[in-house]
């Protein structure tokens, strides 16, 4: 995937379509959202911002993305469990994880055709689809008999 940075009027006017004041730490975070698809955690969001924001703290970071997913800005990801992943992408779409190197990709899926006739009794907020396995990379490097195709 080519990742072009969002430029910085794109993420103003993503704010404030939202109605949300285009501060620096929202912006900054917002950036970091959209930069390579890499669908972060605050962890990984604090760890590239603090150089830059010395003053930053994780739980500012949170409120900010907070913020994000309360107006649909922003969703969440929780593929692996452990912490909580936010992602830009609002199309319905896949995710991939990579068993070892932990590597998230998307994925187009017609999530609205998946069948679950067997909940037609519940009522559904939210379809995830996961998938783990091996990424490309990955393939090369930890399987070496793996069979070519
Ligand atoms: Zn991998
Ligand atoms: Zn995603």
């Amino acid at each position: 995937m080519v990742h072009v940075p969002a430029p910085i009027a794109f993420l103003k006017n993503e704010l404030s379509s939202k109605c949300l004041r285009p501060t620096y730490l929202r912006l900054r975070v917002l950036e970091s959202l959209h930069q390579g698809g890499t669908h972060p955690t605050v962890d990984e969001i604090y760890r590239v911002l603090l150089p830059e924001i010395p003053s930053l703290s994780k739980a500012t970071i949170y409120n900010s993305l907070n913020t994000f997913v309360e107006v649909g800005l922003v969703r969440t990801v929780g593929i692996d469990g452990s912490q909580m992943r936010y992602d830009i992408t609002l199309a319905d779409h896949g995710h991939f994880q990579c068993e070892a190197c932990g590597t998230i990709a998307n994925f187009a899926i017609d999530i609205e055709r998946l069948l679950i006739d067997e909940l037609g009794p519940f009522e559904i907020h939210e379809k995830n689809v996961y998938v783990k396995g091996l990424c490309p990379n990955c393939r090369l490097t930890t399987s070496p008999d793996h069979k070519k195709e």
